[in-house]
Order: C-alpha cells, then sequence, then structure tokens
C-alpha cells in the first residue's frame, strides 16, 4: 500500500477522465465521433510562427537552460503587446514567463496563501483555479456564477469575516466554460474590495483574443489602481494556437511577480528557447493571424447556436471564448445527459458539473471542430432530441 499525501485527497478529475473514457469506448466501437469536449485548438500556428521555432532550433547553440524568467527579448515583446490594453509594464519587473498559464495558476498560491487562508474561486470554474489553492492548502469559498447574476461573482454576498481571512481571489473573462464577459465597472468593484481587505487578484485573461463582434475585453490591469493588488495571466495557447508550445506569461504587480519568479527558480528552469523565439514571433510579428482565428471561432459559434435554436434548444450566444455554455435540453443531470448524448449521437461534450456544483444544469461545447462537423452534430442531435 502507498500512502498518499493528505494534499492528493482535493485533486479529481473524475469526471473528466469518465466522460474522456466515454469517447474513447465509442471510438474503440467503430462510432464516429465528433469531439467537443476538450478545450485545445485545432487550429494551426502561422507560418512564420513555425518559421521562427524551426530557425532557432537549427542552431545547437539553443539547447542550453533558459532560466525561468524568460529572456529579455520575450520580456519585452510581452510588454509591447500589452500596450494594446493601455496597460504599461516594465519588462524587467512586471513580467515574467511561464510554462503555460497552467504553471502560474498551479503555483501562485503557494507564493500568497498559508494553510487555512481563504482563496475565493468561481463556480463552475477553470479545474486549475481550485487545485492549485488546495494543493497549497488553502481553504477554498466558491464564488456561484450564475445566469441570474450575470456569471459575475456576487460580491456583496461574500461576508465581511471571509474576505478578512481572504488572500487571493481568482477572477477568468472571458469565462472558460461560461463563455461569459465581464463589464469595466465590476472590475472596479473588485479592485476596490480587493485594496480594503488585501486581497491579490489573480485574473486569466487567456481567451482576450477570442473575441467576437467587435467586443473588445478590458484588461484587469488597465482598472486604475489595480497593478497594487492583481496580475494577469495570458497565454499564447489558444491566441496563436500554441498549446503545446507551453508558453504563456504573468504580467503585474512588481511584488508578486517577483514572488512567484522566486518560487519558479528553485521549480523550473524556463521555456525551451526555440519556443520563446516562436512566441516572440508571434507577439510581435502580423496579427491577422489572431484575427482570423477569432473569425473562425465566431463562425463556428454561429453554425452551433443557429443550429440549435432552428431545433428549439434555446442556447445563448457568446462574445468570447471558444465554448458554448448550453442549459441540458432534457430532464437528466448534465452528466447523464453527456452520456446519453454519446451514446445516441456519438457527440461528446463537457458536464457543467465538472467544473463545480453551480455547473449542474449545463454542458459546456468546445467549438474545436470543423463547421461541416458541427453542422453535423446539430443534426444527430435534431435526430434524437427529435425522438425522446
Ligand atoms: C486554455 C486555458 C488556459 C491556457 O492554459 P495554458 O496552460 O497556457 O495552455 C488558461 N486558462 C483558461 C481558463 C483556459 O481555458
Amino acid at each position: 500500500m502507498i500512502d498518499h499525501a493528505v494534499r492528493m485527497q482535493g485533486l479529481t478529475s473524475a469526471i473528466f477522465t469518465q466522460v474522456d473514457g466515454l469517447r474513447k469506448q465509442a471510438a474503440a466501437a467503430g462510432k464516429d465521433v465528433i469531439s467537443l469536449s476538450i478545450g485545445s485548438p485545432d487550429l494551426a500556428p502561422a507560418p512564420h510562427i513555425i518559421t521562427a521555432m524551426k530557425e532557432a532550433i537549427n542552431d545547437p547553440r539553443n539547447y542550453g537552460y533558459t532560466l525561468s524568467k524568460g529572456v529579455p527579448e520575450f520580456l519585452r515583446s510581452v510588454a509591447n503587446w500589452y500596450k494594446k490594453f493601455d496597460v504599461d509594464l516594465d519588462p524587467e519587473t512586471e513580467v515574467h514567463s511561464l510554462i503555460g498559464s497552467q504553471d502560474g495558476l498551479a503555483h501562485i498560491a503557494l507564493c500568497l496563501v498559508n494553510p487555512g487562508d481563504v482563496v475565493l474561486v468561481p463556480d463552475p470554474g477553470y479545474p486549475i483555479f481550485s487545485a492549485g489553492p488546495l494543493v497549497a492548502g488553502a481553504e477554498l469559498r466558491l464564488m456561484p456564477l450564475t445566469a441570474e447574476n450575470g456569471f459575475l461573482p456576487d460580491l456583496d454576498a461574500i461576508d465581511e469575516a471571509t474576505l478578512r481571512r481572504a488572500k487571493l481571489m481568482i477572477l477568468n473573462y472571458p469565462n472558460n466554460p461560461l463563455a461569459a464577459t465581464a463589464p469595466r465597472e465590476f472590475f472596479a468593484k473588485v479592485v476596490e474590495i480587493a485594496k480594503r481587505y488585501q486581497i491579490i487578484v489573480c485574473h486569466d485573461f487567456a481567451y482576450s483574443e477570442l473575441v467576437f463582434d467587435g467586443y473588445r475585453p478590458d484588461s484587469f490591469l488597465s482598472i486604475p489602481g489595480a497593478k497594487d493588488v492583481a496580475i494577469e495571466f495570458h497565454s499564447l495557447s489558444k491566441t496563436y494556437n500554441m498549446a503545446g508550445c507551453r508558453a504563456a506569461f504573468a504580467v503585474g504587480n512588481a511584488e508578486v511577480i517577483s514572488l512567484l519568479g522566486r518560487l519558479k527558480s528553485n521549480f523550473d528552469y524556463g521555456i525551451f528557447y526555440p519556443i520563446q523565439k516562436a512566441a516572440v514571433a508571434a507577439l510581435t510579428g502580423p496579427q491577422d493571424c489572431v484575427r482570423e482565428t477569432a473569425r473562425v471561432y465566431q463562425n463556428r459559434r454561429d453554425v452551433l447556436v443557429e443550429g440549435f435554436r432552428a431545433i428549439g434548444w434555446n442556447v445563448p450566444k457568446p462574445q468570447a471564448s471558444m465554448y458554448i455554455w448550453a442549459p441540458v435540453p432534457t430532464c437528466q443531470s448534465s452528466y447523464d445527459f453527456v452520456v446519453s448524448l454519446i451514446e445516441h449521437t456519438g457527440v461528446s461534450v463537457t458536464p457543467g458539473i465538472g467544473f463545480g456544483p453551480h455547473g449542474e444544469g449545463y454542458i459546456r461545447i468546445a467549438l474545436v471542430q470543423p463547421e461541416q462537423r458541427l453542422a453535423e452534430a446539430v443534426e444527430r442531435i435534431r435526430n434524437w432530441l427529435g425522438r425522446i
């Protein structure tokens, strides 16, 4: 018998593993599976990004440790890229590379939270938002995100004692899995509360570029005073279709960035240099590839949303992200619906309950297949729902 560390207890991915198992089972049984459950982009990086990586790979001098902060050229590219949000960053002190945002989200609580401190996390939320703080020994307080509150935490509903004990609040807009966006006034209110109760805000801005119909989201750091209390994460995974490269960054409050850097310099030795060169090419090169990626997701969104609405399944049309957050159209739980859906149609999606208790009643559909496959998914669901 192997003794498991207590801190492993909160780390369950049972539901995601089960759904993935069903998907694989269906595929192994010869079913034509349309996989809309995994949030990994199916699109390719732009050619100039791949070329930059290839050139750097061909140079044998580029194979050493890079150290975790990120090479100066990468840090400068990030600071320049951020100007579009009206945010000024010092590349020396306010930018740090991450081996994917996941790296930062997994480790930030270890820098800021003592066992028993409270961390405020969204429910439903991206799983690492809870897993990181749990490993750090935090007490989680879930902030329910519901259609009634516009998928924003009700800040007035958090009691005084909790706010006093809270060290960290995690936010994510545009949001995964909800595809929701946040107005500037909400961010301003968060800054005010964070200052009053000395809470560090960690904003995950992974979907800042996957935006539709002309919508432009605000960086949390563009709120006056935000840099006193916040850091923000962005990733090249979705914006430049580089998910496997593991290239991302944290920006904002210099003291928090420095703490995260101190932890990481003990844990890792940085991103492979050719990947940093590819990231620099992405951040500083022509940005029409980003607009093209957003346009592809927007068209896919329209195929699904309009297709579902035409068969009487009223799903919301999001302004951003690569997901549809849809109410379960039958009387089943989100998990049972997902099981039936894959069994009867071969379409795999993610049950909302996997993202937290308030995800029950919903499913998340990832827009990671071409339009024609999405249309096929609508057609199969129409046939099935028509029969139940
Ligand atoms: C995909 C995603 C990321 C990106 O994670 P990486 O580790 O940078 O690949 C970050 N946050 C959210 C909410 C995501 O959905």
